[in-house]
């Protein structure tokens, strides 16, 4: 990490260097200057990791429960299934994972995060009821294991598996080559299978590499944790993975801009638009107004209780990102 870090900054100091000297324009800058961490984002926020003992994310998430009902298989419109949890706590997201989406065509599958690993076999088994095609391709909104947690079964079944370039590097770091996706992108990116087409754009917010899926056939977008929509499940962003507030707002506005009636977030129902708008505008709220709290000088305690209070937002795994935010804003 450090060393992309100084790769990042090495490449910035000459990129300035040119243009103090008038050799490129910003406009012009050459495409390879992002390429030590090419993914979307405008800021970049250095978070000391946390002292002392790691979180304790049992704790903070609550601790699975053995008698939870498995997550059910959702029709959204046409051919596209969510796969989700039944009651949108928290608890449910360390033990089955976020939503997964399936795309469905004549040649194969489509499918957008893969949850769990010990939730591979009850996935395939639900998108069986509807096709007795494969899974040929999954795509990954991101690193985290909630969504990417099945990928080494998705590639020994024989899936072709896609994220960012960014999130792969999140994913090599945290879990070695044990199991990651065969294929990077970075930006913009399709997938055509079966006379569907399936497009990704690259953002930043969550992380630095998020990856929105949009099936403009369908008119449906799949966000990954740029959108948690419960009130039970707080909108997060993940400093760790260069994810940073000001761009996860900026995400939102631009995904506002697509075309699409439904969209469906990383954990939480389905969302139509008028709802992902609302949503939209509640998480610039919060940045909004956390940022004023960190320029008056409150504590993360002050800033946690007065964005409970008046957005319900801020405790919880959300706490961790009033620590980042205290960064970002000052
Ligand atoms: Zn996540």
């Amino acid at each position: 990490m450090q060393k992309t870090l100084s790769a990042i900054c090495a490449t910035y100091i000459a990129i300035a260097m040119l243009l103090a000297a008038g050799v490129v324009s910003a406009a012009q800058a050459p495409a390879g200057s992002k390429l030590a961490g090419d993914g979307m984002c405008s800021v970049t926020v250095n978070v000391p990791p946390p002292s002392g003992p790691p979180p304790d994310f049992g704790q903070m998430f609550g601790r699975p429960d053995p008698k939870a009902a498995l997550p059910k298989l959702v029709k959204v419109k046409g051919d596209v299934y969510v796969i989700q949890n039944t009651k949108n706590v928290l608890s449910e997201i360390l033990q089955f994972g976020g939503n997964a989406t399936a795309y469905i065509t004549n040649d194969g599958v489509i499918l957008v995060d893969s949850k769990v690993d010990e939730l591979h076999d009850d996935i395939v088994a639900k998108i069986k009821t509807l096709t007795d095609k494969p899974i040929k391709y999954v795509v990954l909104t991101h690193s985290h294991g909630d969504h990417s947690g099945g990928v080494a079964k998705m590639v020994r079944a024989g899936a072709t598996v896609i994220v960012s370039r960014d999130d792969r590097r999140y994913m090599a770091r945290d879990a070695g080559d044990a199991a990651l996706p065969q294929i990077t992108y970075s930006r913009y990116g399709n997938v055509f299978l079966g006379g569907k087409e399936v497009q990704l754009f690259e953002y930043c917010g969550h992380t630095s590499g998020d990856t929105v899926a949009y099936f403009p056939a369908a008119r449906v977008v799949v966000a990954g944790d740029l959108v948690t929509t419960p009130d039970s499940i707080p909108t997060i962003v993940s400093y760790a993975d260069g994810g940073n507030w000001t761009d996860l707002a900026k995400a939102l506005d631009s995904i506002a801009t697509l075309d699409f009636d439904v969209l469906i977030g990383g954990h939480g129902p389905v969302l139509s638009k008028p709802e992902f708008l609302k949503y939209r505008d509640k998480v610039a709220k919060i940045g909004a107004r956390a940022k004023e709290l960190v320029k008056a000088g409150k504590s993360q305690q002050e800033i946690s209780q007065t964005l409970g209070k008046e957005l319900n937002w801020g405790s919880g795994p959300s706490s961790m990102v009033i620590t980042g935010m205290m960064v970002e804003f000052r």
